[in-house]
């Protein structure tokens, strides 16, 4: 049986289908939120608050990125805290 000609922008998704995604971590949000990026298709996934893996969308991007900065500067008073009580 003969199929009609894929396009060649399709065969990773088929891959995909066939294999499963292959997610890699692109971005440490947060100790428990990373965004991941499948190395065949390119879909992006994100870790919800329920630690579940969700699909990243723009919405889920920009969750992400106030985390993050949350989590940065929650970071940067922790060392502060610590060099703080290092003097005294
Ligand atoms: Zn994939």
């Amino acid at each position: 049986m003969k199929k009609s000609t894929t396009k060649t922008a399709l065969i990773p998704k088929m891959y995909c289908n066939f294999f499963g995604h292959d997610y890699q971590v692109t971005k440490k949000v947060t100790y428990h939120v990373k965004e991941y990026t499948c190395s065949h298709c390119k879909k992006q996934l994100t870790t919800n608050s329920n630690g579940n893996l969700i699909e990243l969308t723009p919405k889920f991007e920009e969750i992400n990125a106030i985390l993050e900065r949350i989590y940065n500067t929650r970071m940067e008073r922790s060392r502060e805290k610590r060099l703080v009580s290092s003097i005294y």
